[in-house]
């Protein structure tokens, strides 16, 4: 039987239209949804009862599904539509992940095959699993999911589509689409699950933010200077700031305007910095409270870099340590502290000397001492203006500082004004 034989044996069982019956049931299978499946769905809408054996699990708001539930049926509007290959039990599956939502929340969803649903689409989603992702409920659609157009478009209070500025893009965010200027690009060998794979990396910026970028499949017009328009990528956290993939999936299209970068970072209260979970190239100005342990002439493990005591390295055990100078200092703006940390070549500035004139320094008082000391003595009480990456981790928020500069105006209170207009 064909859709057309099906059509009219419906057709003439609900006593209704042939045409409209067959509409309904060609746009079903649009979605692969399974030819009796269709049918159920189209006896439901002219009111033929269920007809069929399957039970289907009850509606339910999105708003209220829990992981105590088990499977659902949900009428939705699509947010988004993101394609990535993963491996599963050894094969490489190309799945959908994206969000739902109706007028009650939205709700993550990983599709295990293609059903052929975009962003704006209204579905009436039947018997999805529900699983527990990251302490969140998350709908599992799989080969018994079916997929079929809502009777009417499901109006929801979310952004549909998957277009963002950089600054707005989340660790977690499927399926994305930025218009960027490509701003640096380097090739990098890495060993992954394939063996040795060449990838790129680098920074895309646009008029509201920079972030670092990972081409999986690098591609030669992903080019230093290149304006593009780069479409279903996803975002995923790196070194504690959101970093943007390109997979095989991400298509990406040159933009014949160029796309303005913004020049300044960011300038956020460091509350809002800290709250966004871990930002690239971000400003923010505060005052010293105190220079914490750790800071000026230290000691570095030569193997991995990490700072030694008494020469022990906790990786390489007794190392021949290097010299190095760093600060760490914590920096308040009234709405939260962040620690901000100088390397050797802006250690070296605030504290009026390099390496040598610090060693000298330790050497003549007999104390290393003396070097962190001499930086507190600048630093602490006195207003900074720092721009650099910010990472947020379970031991606190770091910023790791490409520039530090004295700050005349009092940033207590234009944080606090700040903090006042982006809650208003
Ligand atoms: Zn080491």
């Amino acid at each position: 039987m064909d859709v057309t034989d099906h059509a009219e044996e419906l057709a003439s069982d609900l006593g209704v239209d042939k045409e409209e019956v067959t509409a309904d049931l060609r746009n079903l299978l649009e979605y692969s949804v399974p030819i009796e499946e269709a049918k159920q769905s189209v006896r439901r809408k002219h009111g033929g009862g269920s007809g069929g054996s399957t039970p289907t699990p009850s509606s339910v708001d999105v708003g209220e599904i829990s992981t105590d539930h088990g499977n659902v049926t949900v009428t939705v509007r699509v947010l988004s539509v993101g394609t990535r290959t993963i491996r599963y039990q050894g094969d490489d599956i190309t799945i959908r992940e994206g969000e739902l939502a109706d007028p009650t929340g939205r709700i993550s969803y990983t599709a295990w095959q293609d059903f052929g649903f975009e962003p704006g689409d209204s579905l009436t989603i039947g018997n999805a699993g529900v699983r527990e992702w990251d302490g969140q409920p998350e709908l599992n659609l799989n080969e018994s999911t079916t997929v079929a157009v809502a009777g009417e478009p499901i109006e929801v209070d979310y952004e549909i589509g998957g277009d963002r500025a950089l600054i707005d893009l989340e660790a977690g965010d499927r399926g994305r689409n930025v218009e960027v200027r490509v701003l640096e690009v380097d090739s990098k060998t890495i060993s992954g699950r394939d063996g040795e794979t060449e990838i790129t990396e680098g920074v895309l910026g646009d008029e509201t933010a920079k972030l670092p970028f990972t081409d999986w499949q690098p591609r030669p017009t992903v080019e230093p200077g290149a304006d593009l328009r780069i479409e279903d990528v996803y975002i995923r956290e790196f070194r504690g700031v959101p970093s943007i993939n390109l997979t095989e999936f991400s298509t990406v299209t040159p933009l014949p305007d160029p796309i303005d970068v913004a020049e300044d970072a960011p300038r956020l209260p460091i509350a809002d910095a800290v709250d966004s979970g871990g930002m690239f190239d971000v400003e923010v100005v505060g005052n010293v409270l105190e220079i914490r342990d750790g800071s000026g002439l230290i000691e570095r493990c030569p193997e991995c870099g990490r700072v030694v005591q008494g020469g022990q390295c906790r990786s390489h055990g007794a190392v021949d340590a290097e010299d190095d100078l760093r600060v760490k200092a914590i920096l308040d703006d009234g709405t939260d502290t962040v620690t901000v940390v100088l390397d050797a070549d802006l250690t070296a500035e605030v504290y009026g000397g390099g390496l040598d004139a610090a060693l000298a320094a330790a050497t003549e008082a007999m104390d290393k001492s003396v070097v962190a000391d001499a930086i507190a003595e600048t630093l602490v009480g006195r207003a900074y203006r720092v721009r650099g990456n910010l990472s947020v981790d379970d031991y606190g928020a770091n910023l790791d500082a490409s520039t530090f500069e004295r700050a005349s105006d009092d940033p207590a209170a234009e944080a606090r004004a700040a903090l006042a207009e982006v809650r208003e």
